[in-house]
């Protein structure tokens, strides 16, 4: 019998997994067996920051970096 990978977890694999049922279904979720859920609840502050940028760049057309980011390129002059 073959046992989890991951550290601490003693589970038995899942067929010929390294990782038991668990950390297997969560490497396929999210990418990591260790990797767990991110909430609503945890996203809430940086939405809040995310909806403040997209309302203060308001004008900025998609595809052009934003003016508050203070970000230039010299292939894609900025319009003002
Ligand atoms: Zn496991």
């Amino acid at each position: 019998m073959r046992y989890c990978q991951s550290p601490g977890c003693s589970r038995p694999v899942s067929g010929w997994s390294l990782h038991c049922n668990a950390h297997k279904s969560r490497a396929r979720r999210h990418g990591d067996p260790q990797q767990e859920g991110v909430t609503k609840a945890q996203l809430k502050p940086y939405l809040e920051v995310v909806r403040r940028r997209i309302t203060k760049n308001a004008d900025t057309l998609p595809g052009r970096p934003w003016k508050a980011t203070g970000w230039r390129s010299s292939s894609t002059p900025m319009q003002s």
